[in-house]
């Protein structure tokens, strides 16, 4: 028989593809089982190693099938497949390393964002570079820290993005704005751990602030707008960095400097460790009583009058919506912002400025959530940066759908409205309470 590997493309895209009918019986002779504690992982076709990177549908308690891509599924199933996931990574020690990498993530919402995660990732492959003498990421932490899941797994995320130490300061005094508190912390960890590199996210969220602020206390000449870094032996720190400079207008490339305000997707998240996300505390104490700003609080915004470039929730309508006033009015209740595909823009039902895309505005929201949007490519591009994309559609083979953390299949006029009533009830219940 002849040794040449033969390849089905169409039994390849089906088995990719979790939402094809014939998608479980392809999988089954792939040898791949979905179902509980199985690992997602199966020989292709030509004796590579094939992993599925998404996460396992499991029965939700309501016994509609559920897919759920952020690796923290309740459902038992599930959470058997997540911990043959998460069971699947090689724990790395680092007990003596020959240098520290520190991270200062924004930590939005008291969680690693996605730009966190790409930042830590860098970290790594500067930790990582030198087998023989490795270096580790410790990471400074300010605030609450609410990680995904509670307990055990909320330290074991930390871990799993490849943090080795981590310096947790989330006493009052570094709550809300705090530049001042925070720049002293920071100034505390250089002198008593002298890190070779601090990673920043260049971000309007807090990293691109401090960073600078860090620079200059330091004497550095920070880069920013950082996108790619590379080993280079002839740099004096074995690393050379691209950035975006002149409005965006174009590339910098330099030796790495000590300090780097680094843009998302300037690496790969880790996925393969688990690191110890050890706790360490500071020997030095800081002063508590140098801010010479106060911090009046969060002022209460317009969704409507937030730039869709900078909004965190995004409710975004399509060909599929059908009523725009129970739109306008789910968008209110839940305080996002409105986004339109060209279609819909086109159509006359939203205004210019509102479209989303490649030919419209690139968005980078925490939460994307597509009512009757197919997910053209020239749509998708412009979501590509977003956390999580949430899609109401009719059919459960579109593209939005392939791309969404969380769909919903359904009439999007009915699903908006009932939406809207469990936001209402919510918070009817809540005021009865109070
Ligand atoms: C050069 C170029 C640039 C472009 N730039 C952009 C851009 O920047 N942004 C952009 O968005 N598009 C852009 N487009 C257009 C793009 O190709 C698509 O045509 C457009 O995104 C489709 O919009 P849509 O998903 O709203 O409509 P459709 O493709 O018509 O999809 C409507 C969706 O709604 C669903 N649906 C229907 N009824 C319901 C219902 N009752 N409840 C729930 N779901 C329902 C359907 O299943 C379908 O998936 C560009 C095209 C070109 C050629």
């Amino acid at each position: 028989m002849s040794e040449i590997i033969r390849r089905d493309p169409r039994r390849e895209w089906i088995a990719r593809n979790r939402l094809h009918p014939d998608n479980a019986a392809v999988l089954a002779a792939l040898g791949v089982n979905r179902g509980g504690g199985a690992v997602s992982e199966w020989m292709g076709p030509n004796g590579v190693v094939r992993k599925d990177p998404r996460a396992i549908g499991f029965i939700g308690p309501n016994g509609v099938k559920r897919i759920d891509r952020s690796g923290l599924q309740q459902g038992g199933q599930a959470t058997a497949t997540t911990t043959a996931a998460r069971d699947s990574r090689r724990t790395v020690t680092i007990d003596q390393p020959a240098f520290l990498v520190a991270v200062v993530p924004d930590l939005t919402g008291g969680r690693l964002s996605g730009h966190d995660k790409d930042l830590l990732g860098l970290a790594r492959r500067v930790a990582d570079a030198d087998a023989e003498q490795p270096g580790a990421v410790v990471a400074i932490l300010f605030g609450e820290y609410k990680g995904e899941g509670g307990g055990e797994l909320k330290e074991q995320t930390l871990g799993e993005a490849g943090i080795d130490r981590v310096v947790h300061l989330d006493d009052e005094f570094y709550a809300g704005f705090a530049p001042e508190a925070r720049l002293a912390a920071l100034s505390a960890v250089e002198r008593e751990m002298t890190p070779r590199f601090w990673l920043f996210p260049d971000s309007p969220l807090g990293g691109a602030d401090l960073g600078r602020r860090l620079a200059l206390r330091l004497g550095e000449r920070a880069a920013t707008g950082v996108w790619q870094v590379e080993a280079d032996n002839e740099a004096s720190l074995g690393w050379r960095c691209t950035a975006r400079g002149a409005a965006g207008s174009l590339d910098i490339q330099r030796p790495l400097p000590r300090v780097a305000l680094a843009l998302a997707e300037c690496a790969e998240p880790v996925d393969e460790t688990r690191h110890a996300a050890e706790h360490l505390t500071l020997a030095a104490s800081i002063p508590t009583t140098l801010s010479r700003i106060e911090d009046l609080g969060q002022v209460a915004v317009d969704p409507a009058g937030v730039a869709l470039a900078e909004a965190e929730f995004i409710l975004s309508g399509g060909n599929g919506v059908k009523q725009w006033d129970a739109f306008h009015h789910a968008a209110k209740v839940l305080g996002a912002t409105e986004g339109a595909s060209r279609v819909a823009v086109d159509d006359g039902f939203m205004a210019r400025d509102r479209q989303v895309g490649a030919t419209g505005t690139w968005v980078t929201a925490r939460v994307y959530m597509a009512v009757g949007i197919s997910g053209a490519i020239q749509h998708l591009q412009g979501i590509q940066r977003c956390d999580k994309v949430v899609a109401i559609n009719l059919d459960p083979g579109c593209d939005i759908i392939k791309r969404a953390d969380l769909a919903v299949i359904g009439d999007s006029t009915q699903i908006l409205a009932a939406l809207v009533a469990m936001v209402e009830q919510q918070r009817g219940g809540q005021r009865d309470a109070a």
